[in-house]
């Protein structure tokens, strides 16, 4: 429902419009959110107003993924929170607005966060557990005119300084995970508080805070068809999956530039660091999983624009894979820097506290195994019949008739093995 016209831009001319919508945040800008631990409404209102998000979704949400990929690169090479934030912000506020808008407030809504007037967050995480969506209890209960919403929400990026958060609640006939609902919540109406913050060590820019809902909500605060939520959810953590895989990706690549860079220039002996083969292999090891991860997430993008499908295993193979090994390269990247790639002085440490925590964020590393598993654990006939055949044949050979046995000759070598 975006009302959008497609856009001839191509994704390399778009990356030159982030790179130009994020020149007003330098160095010292960042510091500043860093330092009060908030990404500021403005600055997403700001890209909103540069046109970054309109042209992410002129192509819709999949025709719009290889924007999407620049798009969330480009602003982790400007700010991990700001990344952070507008990740949340557009793949999920505004792809849910997107899907399952239906009214004329949803419209405006979306029209309002496509221009940054109204900034979204995702509140799913609970206290009692992030990992299991299925269990939430945050409660809705459906009063005849409205919605009465009931819970605590935890772990919500950029709930401080968001205007909306899309919240995942349990519709109250809730018959286990199947009655979850998805609700857009205005986080000045009465009843919802904002409880404070955690302070986190990565992506510090962007807060990560708790949400208290005691509030009564119109009914079309209700996204899509009630009980379907944790499909939508699902499905909606998909696009942020792959954002932060592109996320990871960049850092990576930044990482591994560095490294190379300084091993090239570190004099060691006569000669320089990376003529040490230790250090040249592990640098071309990395090099060569990137290309391959790079190579996947590009496979990925292409089959989504061009299936009009995202595929959940493969996105979730994905970031299990780039989480792991993108921490793994920065932390190489930060032992060839040796003491320096401990300092705030060089990229690196603050790379690697913003990656580390993507192995939780959007879905813990055992989630995302659990969702590959399931690829594993399904009936695959051809292979189920050969196993089953040949477990069937697999018996011993019947035994050959033999003559008497005759004790066999010693050789000379048998005794070196006797004790
Ligand atoms: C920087 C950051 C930003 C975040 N932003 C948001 C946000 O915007 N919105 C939001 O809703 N949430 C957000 N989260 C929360 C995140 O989604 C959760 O942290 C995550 O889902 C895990 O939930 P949990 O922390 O409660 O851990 P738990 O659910 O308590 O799990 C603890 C550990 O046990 C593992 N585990 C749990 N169950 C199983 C099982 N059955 N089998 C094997 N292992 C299991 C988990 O994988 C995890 O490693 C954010 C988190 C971080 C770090």
């Amino acid at each position: 429902m975006t009302g959008l016209t497609p856009s001839g831009t191509r994704p390399e001319e778009f990356r030159e419009v982030v790179r130009t919508a994020v020149k007003p945040f330098d160095a010292q800008v960042t510091a500043v959110w860093e330092a009060d631990r908030h990404v500021p409404t403005a600055a997403v209102a700001e890209l909103a107003a540069q046109g970054v998000l309109r042209e992410r979704w002129a192509d819709g949400d999949l025709g719009g993924l290889p924007k999407m990929v620049v798009l969330i690169q480009e602003l982790f090479r400007c700010n991990g929170g700001l990344a952070l934030a507008t990740m949340g912000h557009s793949e999920i506020f505004i792809g849910a607005l997107t899907r399952h808008g239906s009214t004329p407030a949803h419209a405006r809504l979306l029209e309002d966060a496509l221009s940054g007037r109204a900034v979204g967050c995702f509140a799913a995480t609970e206290p009692q557990g992030g990992a299991s969506l299925a269990a939430i209890q945050c409660r809705a209960v459906d009063t005849g005119d409205g919605w009465q919403l009931t819970g605590t929400k935890r772990y919500i990026s950029n709930i401080g300084r968001a205007t909306h958060a899309i919240v995942l609640a349990r519709a109250d006939n809730a018959r286990a995970g199947a009655d979850l609902c998805l609700f857009v919540v205005p986080l000045d109406a009465p009843g919802v508080t904002v409880d404070g913050f955690f302070d986190s060590s990565g992506v510090q820019a962007c807060d990560v805070g708790q949400l208290s809902l005691d509030v009564k909500l119109p009914p079309d605060a209700l996204l899509g068809s009630p009980g379907l939520g944790l499909l939508y959810a699902s499905h909606l953590l998909q696009f942020e999956r792959l954002a932060i895989c592109a996320l990871l990706l960049g850092a990576a690549e930044t990482a591994l530039g560095l490294a190379a860079g300084y091993a090239r220039s570190r004099p060691v002996g006569s000669g320089r660091l990376i003529d040490k083969q230790v250090i040249r292999h592990r640098l071309a090891e990395a090099q060569a999983d990137l290309w391959n991860l790079r190579s996947r997430l590009d496979e990925i993008v292409a089959f989504a624009v061009r299936e009009r499908t995202m595929p959940p295993h493969q996105v979730s193979g994905l970031k299990l894979t780039a989480g792991r090994r993108v921490v793994e390269i920065i932390d190489m990247a930060m032992q060839i820097f040796g003491a320096r790639g401990n300092t705030s002085a060089f990229p690196l440490e603050k790379l690697w506290r913003d990656c580390r925590i993507a192995r939780i964020g959007g879905g813990t590393d055992e989630v995302l195994a659990d969702v590959v598993a399931s690829y594993l654990d399904r009936p695959d006939r051809s292979v189920d019949e050969f196993i089953s055949e040949a477990v069937e044949a697999d018996r011993p050979a019947p035994s050959v008739a033999r003559g008497p046995v005759r004790p066999a000759a010693q050789s000379p070598a048998a005794g070196a093995y006797s004790h």
